[in-house]
């Protein structure tokens, strides 16, 4: 097969080919976190990963991301990556021999277990990504996502690979990329070091089952709307209690389903 360099991230570059001696200089970056995307656009990535805090992580190697494009897998002259679906129907299918083979290829060097090195197909039909999961991710050593697109991936290389599959909510895209995008820029702002403040991870919404109180800064009037005092009194008892119930009410108002979740335990 041809080598075709893939666009590579982070400190050092990771190329995506198949000839044995491009695989030995393949190299595994020491202690930063790994992302693996298996896509069809790979030009999509790091996308909007590359701005603000996750981009300034990626380029002082905190964490890498490797595309693999998976139309090099593809069959043939015209590495064909899909056909249509057994039964019949509107669409095209990903073939589960050139997933497969594409999977196969990232996961050299990988760790096998699931739970140090997750695999997940970005899909509709999967379990709704949460901020939970984000944390797990967090700790992990790396991922391999699999970038969706047609009418998705055939239902064998799922389940050979025991694949998890992740949905980014309650709608349809048209592939898994934004999904990836979305569900890493979540999991890797929670890496040591990537965000400024740590504490802002353990205060903001979801973290703790709780949407976020409101937030305000200067100036002190906005077209005669004013700060709500307890917030410039300085009195941090107070504004810790006045945040907690701003929380509390808002969640309770907004999202009735995590308030009952938050009291279950109780
Ligand atoms: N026919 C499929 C939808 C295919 S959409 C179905 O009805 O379930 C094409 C690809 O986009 C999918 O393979 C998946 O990778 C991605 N995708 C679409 N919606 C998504 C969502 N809500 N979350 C994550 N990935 C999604």
């Amino acid at each position: 097969m041809t080598a075709t360099p893939a666009k590579s991230h982070g400190r050092k570059s990771i190329t995506t080919s198949l000839q044995p001696r491009d695989l030995m200089e393949e190299t595994k970056l020491k202690d930063a976190w790994v992302a693996k995307i298996i896509t069809l656009f790979p030009e999509a990535f790091p996308g909007v990963l590359g701005a603000s805090l996750t981009g300034k992580a990626l380029k002082d190697g905190l964490w890498a991301l490797e595309t693999i494009d998976l139309r090099i897998f593809g069959e043939g002259k015209h590495r064909n990556v899909d056909d249509t679906p057994y039964g019949g129907g509107a669409g095209m299918v990903l073939r589960a021999d050139v997933v497969a083979k594409a999977l196969d290829f990232a996961s050299k060097r990988t760790p096998a277990d699931r739970k140090t090195w997750p695999i997940v197909y970005l899909s509709p039909r999967g379990t709704p990504f949460t901020q939970a999961k984000a944390q797990e991710w967090s700790q992990t050593e790396g991922i391999t996502l699999l970038c969706g697109r047609f009418e998705g991936v055939d239902q064998r290389v799922l389940d050979e690979y025991e694949i998890e599959e992740v949905s980014l909510g309650d709608f349809v895209l048209t592939g898994g990329e934004i999904a990836a995008q979305a569900m890493l820029d979540a999991t890797v702002r929670l890496q040591d070091s990537v965000l400024g403040n740590a504490d802002s991870t353990q205060e903001e919404s979801h973290s703790n089952g709780l949407l976020e109180h409101p937030q305000y800064t200067r100036p002190a009037e906005f077209r005669g709307r004013t700060v709500p005092e307890v917030l410039t009194s300085g009195d941090h008892g107070k504004i810790a209690t006045w945040r907690q119930q701003q929380s509390e009410a808002l969640t309770q108002e907004r999202r009735p389903d995590l308030w009952n979740k938050a009291n279950d335990g109780d």
